[in-house]
């Protein structure tokens, strides 16, 4: 799965591209043994809707994968009872949603293709599936590709095209230059084993132990146990020596769930470890957006956020700016330590001996910060009032006491804390985070103010 960008919003501040317009948060379950509802996505998420000017309403199950209910439609309410007839019927819902072919039949089908001469092997460009002689009559009005060879087999990615316009499945491809990018750093930093998170659709082109059909949102392997086992074997094999996890989530997913499923897959790879390596971390590239550093390092604080800009190919939002020079949002979260990955010096990366790591070219390094500031890859400048760089854009507004856009509209003294209105944290870091439920109207009411505002200048302030 990939990411649908356009939810978007470079906002400033913990946590606040989570709480995008959808206004919906992950919550606890009242009773954590409980199980969840499956959808056919598998278990589904409790939530809490958190509309602006009003009181957080009753929590619900939805879709942890599905942010549109287009795409999945599952609604349950937390305390809801459900008829037998009900559960009966959502039963054979789930069962109807999976996949034509199994994991079985899409391995039995590509060992059978691949005994196929070059001539016969075909791929249906139309259906984005590989066909045997006996599909031929039912795909022959279709338009069709030939003579499929191993390596194109081995590059499902250049075969299938990618889907778009779908907020759950939307997929963008890195260019080849990241591509390239990628690839060559694994092989420098000594990887030998890949565990990509997200990369649907591939069933057809992998035997079963290098693919399993997977749910990141949830931990959820869709071919049940003997799938879970794929995965621990893989993980595990050598001791977990020469493994690294690679996952590029749909940006429009939420980072805790995500972050949480990620903890299960370090658990997994732990357990193969011999007693001794106990310190060792699972190498992680975790590829998002910039404005979800804090998030990210909030559950996970080893991790720091590489200056390197993702290029996506077919993403319009990111191609050639007025400028010229294409800015990508994407960055490569990971646990690796930052002065070992080397960034290309033939697109500007630089060393910076003081931060030891590798910087963007405009990225200059701030001696009052002590750091290479930028996070965009433009040029930031500091302001001693906020004793911090800023974005080349903002000024410092006396009226807010921080930085803002010139034109920006000014609210007064920023505001705290969205749960407990203390002025020296945010809420994600609340320590009254359990009575967030009891959050106030006036709170709700400050929040929608901010949401408001942060998202008319970040409109303005979109590069
Ligand atoms: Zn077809
Ligand atoms: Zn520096
Ligand atoms: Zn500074
Ligand atoms: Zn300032």
């Amino acid at each position: 799965m990939a990411a649908p960008m356009d939810c978007l919003e470079p906002l400033e501040g913990e946590g606040s591209a989570e709480r995008r317009a959808s206004g919906v948060e992950v919550a606890l379950p009242s009773d954590p043994a409980a199980p969840a509802p499956l959808c056919p996505h598998g278990p589904t998420l409790l939530f809490v809707k958190v509309s602006p000017g009003k009181e957080a309403t009753r929590r619900f199950y939805a879709c942890s994968a599905c942010r549109d209910r287009k795409d999945c439609n599952f609604f349950q309410w937390e305390d809801e009872k459900l008829s037998e007839a009900r559960l009966a019927a959502r039963e054979i819902h789930n069962q109807r949603c999976q996949p034509p072919l199994s994991r079985a039949q899409c391995i039995e089908r590509y060992l059978s293709f691949i005994q196929l001469p070059l001539t016969q092997r075909k791929f249906c460009r139309s259906c984005q599936q590989l066909l045997l002689p006996a599909d031929w009559r039912e795909h022959r009005e279709h338009q069709l590709m030939a003579d499929i060879s191993i390596p194109q087999l081995g590059r499902p990615s250049r075969l299938l095209f990618p889907l778009e316009n779908k907020k759950t499945h939307a997929q963008y491809l890195f260019t080849d230059r990241s591509c390239q990018f990628l690839a060559g750093l694994l092989a420098t930093l000594g990887f030998r084993r890949v565990l990509c998170v997200g990369a649907p659709r591939y069933s057809q082109f992998y035997l079963e132990e290098s693919f399993c059909r997977y749910n990141m949102f949830n931990h959820h392997f869709f071919d049940g146990e003997a799938a879970l086992e794929v995965c621990k074997a893989f993980v595990q094999e050598e001791e977990g020596e020469g493994l690294i996890m690679v996952t590029d989530p749909p940006f429009g997913g939420l980072v805790e769930p995500l972050a949480v499923t990620f903890k299960k897959l370090i658990a997994m790879w732990k357990e193969g470890q011999s007693q001794d390596d106990s310190h060792k971390e699972l190498p992680i590239f975790w590829i998002f957006p910039y404005f979800f550093e804090s998030r990210i390092c909030q559950f996970f604080p080893s991790f720091c956020m590489l200056d390197y800009q993702v290029d996506y190919d077919n993403h319009a939002l990111y191609k050639h700016g007025k400028t010229g020079r294409k800015q990508s949002p994407v960055r490569i979260f990971t646990n690796i330590p930052p002065n070992k990955i080397i960034l290309p010096s033939e697109e500007g990366y630089r060393f910076c001996s003081l931060c030891q790591r590798y910087v963007s070219r405009e990225n200059q390094h701030c001696v009052h910060c002590n750091s290479c500031t930028s996070k965009d890859g433009r040029k930031w400048s500091h302001c001693f009032l906020c004793k911090k760089c800023v974005k080349p854009s903002w000024l410092h507004c006396n009226t807010c006491d921080r930085c803002a856009l010139p034109d920006h509209s000014c609210s007064g003294p920023k505001d705290g804390c969205f749960i407990c209105g203390a002025l020296d944290h945010k809420r994600s870091t609340c320590p009254n985070i359990s009575s967030s439920r009891r959050a106030n109207k006036a709170v709700r009411k400050q929040k929608q103010r901010k949401r408001s505002k942060i998202r008319r200048e970040a409109l303005k302030d979109n590069p």
